[in-house]
């Protein structure tokens, strides 16, 4: 996948395609000598060059919507390997079959561009500066958003860097890139509209010529005939490095007067230290590298906490890409407890519980219902489980009451928090609301959602399980109706009734009896010794991995539990569900191993659906 292609020895990384040329050459230019490299204009891209008759050629590798690469108009592929695989067997408008590779020189590394090396640190700073998060909440969702936050990165920060100067018109261009020093080729870029059009402004022999950059329907940004870029700064770039129809390359960027903010743009604030440090510095960056700056598009977040909705993402104007919701966007993120002017309590005060009508679902205990819980700073949303007391059963009560036990101790942004409980008409437990419900019934419902939106849910799923399993709690009950959706691309794991802490030394909660258990999602040791581990939950993520990429289907399905038993025993496992990728099955049959010991973790387990997510995500 296309993560891995900084392992193959082909790849160049971000080198140039005079770069490449150069390569091709010393390596004997012999027909079909190949080599791979990073695309420099397209986000995700690549680029491959091919060396035929004493000339090089150079195709665009081009990620697609639905996750594949192919070369413009040509066949699609998982990867871009595979692309090269196919090239070597059919021309399929290619100049020549792809023969041999070039491989990289001997202790020569891919080629990092600068934009790699600064984004770890735009992002760490983006997270902290848009939703206020420290500590394991910003790393959570850094991991756990990571395609996403490099994505508005790349798109977005062009509006820091120096050469950027808004929406400014053509006549107020002219005096800043007058203004000494007037040095040749000194430039600026400047809004147009709120389509997405800009203009570039480039002094040149004393005068100012500007260059209009368009957006097509796809959202690539060029220069009119020239060639297209996903992102503002790949064009800065481009053009500071060679001129490709200017009358000049980009040499020094026009600063911004001082002080000046972009009209009718919300923009982030900066007044931060570390973000204008971090900007700085990836100008800086920039700077040195390419004589100007970069980075680039659409405005996208309202960073200011105080005014979050609770459930809607927040976004400013946002004028093309419709932006996804991401799970630090929502009000159930951090826990209500984590500002510290709302005090942390166990108990709910009935007075400041409302009930709406509708019931959200209900179990053996009762009903769950919509409310509302009069925080002393919010107002919160929430999901209450109401105990039904017809039979006056204590054994009941005591359940829910350990069930609410187990949630207080936890908080995670991937698990169902407690809030309270209530003691009242009934007793309640007040838990932060998942309004899509559960995700068997999602999938079910909503049979499009595409295979990175699910993967992107497990992965969630996997995080809030390896949490668990560093307290050292076993969930006991994981399956996919038991996580429940905040918004189409949050998921959080809840229903802690069966669930138990477990002793460090032993690291195992062994049952007195056999319960009425979710059989078919239950391990072999669980069955046969009513042993339960973490590894016994890594089994039931397993069945819950093929319960979502069948979109909610039930699993072993018409077969009874002595029969699921038997067929477990017997070594054969489901098979995958249609069009689940491989690395998906594989990763499943590894929760199914049957041995503990021989069975990963969810330590292992999270780093390879996270691995597997950035490829197909990114
Ligand atoms: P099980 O049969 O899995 O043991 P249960 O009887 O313990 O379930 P829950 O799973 O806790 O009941 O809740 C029943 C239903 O209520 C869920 O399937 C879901 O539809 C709804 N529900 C529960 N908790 C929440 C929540 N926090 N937010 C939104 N809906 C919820």
């Amino acid at each position: 996948m296309a993560d891995n292609v900084n392992a193959l020895p082909f790849f160049y990384g971000n080198i140039t395609r005079e770069e490449a040329e150069d390569y091709l050459q010393q390596a004997g230019m012999n027909s079909g000598l190949y080599l791979l490299r990073q695309s420099r204009n397209y986000l995700g891209g690549f680029a491959l060059s091919v060396s035929h008759s004493g000339r090089c050629y150079h195709y665009t590798i081009e990620r697609q919507h639905n996750e594949t690469y192919a070369i413009a108009g040509g066949k699609s592929h998982r990867a871009p390997t595979d692309v090269i695989d196919y090239h070597s067997q059919e021309m399929d408008g290619l100049i020549c079959l792809l023969k041999k590779p070039c491989n990289r020189p001997k202790n020569m590394q891919p080629k990092v561009g600068p934009f790699e090396d600064l984004k770890e640190k735009l992002i760490r700073e983006y997270v902290k500066q848009t939703w206020k998060l420290q500590g394991p909440a910003l790393e959570q969702a850094i991991i756990s958003q990571r395609p996403q936050l490099e994505k508005l990165i790349a798109t977005t920060a062009h509006e820091r860097m120096p050469w950027f100067h808004g929406s400014i018109t053509r006549e107020d261009s002219e005096p800043r890139l007058q203004n000494s020093p007037r040095t040749n080729g000194k430039f600026l870029i400047r809004q147009r509209d709120q389509n997405g059009s800009y203009a570039l402004c480039l002094l040149h022999e004393g005068q100012v010529m500007h260059y209009r950059i368009d957006r097509d329907r796809t959202g690539k940004l060029s220069i009119p005939d020239g060639k297209k870029f996903d992102t503002l700064w790949q064009l800065v770039e481009h053009y500071s490095y060679k001129p490709d129809g200017l009358l000049r390359v980009l040499t020094e960027p026009c600063p911004r007067p001082d002080g000046e903010q972009f009209v009718g743009r919300p923009l982030p604030p900066l007044d931060h230290p570390g973000l204008v440090s971090a900007i700085q510095t990836a100008a800086d960056g920039l700077l040195s590298m390419f004589r100007a700056g970069s980075t680039s598009s659409k405005n996208r977040r309202n960073p200011s906490k105080a005014n979050q909705n609770p459930y809607g993402p927040v976004m400013a104007n946002q004028p093309s890409n419709k932006a996804e919701a991401m799970p630090m966007d929502t009000g159930v993120y951090e826990s209500p407890y984590a500002d510290p002017d709302e005090l942390r309590s166990s108990t709910v005060d009935r007075s400041q519980l409302i009930l709406e009508d509708g019931e959200l679902g209900s179990g053996n205990f009762g009903t769950v219902m919509k409310g509302i819980y009069k925080m002393r700073k919010t107002e919160k949303p929430v999901a209450v489980k109401i105990l039904k007391n017809d039979d006056n059963n204590p054994s009941v009560c005591e359940e829910m009451l350990r069930e609410a036990n187990v949630m207080q101790q936890l908080d995670n942004p991937y698990i169902v928090r407690m809030i309270g409980i209530c003691e009242a008409e009934n007793l309640m437990l007040v838990m932060e609301l998942a309004e899509l419900g559960p995700l068997n019934k999602f999938l079910q419902k909503n049979k499009q959602t595409s295979l990175k939106n699910i993967t992107e849910l497990v992965h969630q799923v996997s995080m809030g399980m390896k949490y668990l399993e560093e307290h050292n709690f076993v969930h006991r009950d994981l399956a996919a109706r038991n996580v429940l959706l905040v918004t189409q691309h949050y998921a959080k794991i809840s229903d802690f009734g069966l669930s138990k802490a477990v002793a460090e030394e032993q690291n195992y909660y062994k049952a007195k009896g056999h319960g009425k258990w979710p059989v078919k999602w239950y391990a072999p040791e669980c069955m046969n010794y009513f042993k339960f581990s973490c590894k016994s939950d890594v089994w039931s993520f397993g069945v819950l991995m093929w319960e979502a990429f069948s979109y909610g289907h039930k699993p072993y399905k018409g077969m009874k539990g002595n029969d699921v038993m038997q067929m477990i025993e017997s070594g054969q496992r489901m098979d995958p569900p249609p069009n689940c990728p491989p690395e998906i099955y594989d990763l499943m049959r590894a929760c199914w191993t049957y041995k503990v010991d021989e069975r990963p973790g969810f330590s292992v387990v999270e780093p390879r659906l996270r691995d597997y997510y950035y490829d197909i995500a990114q």
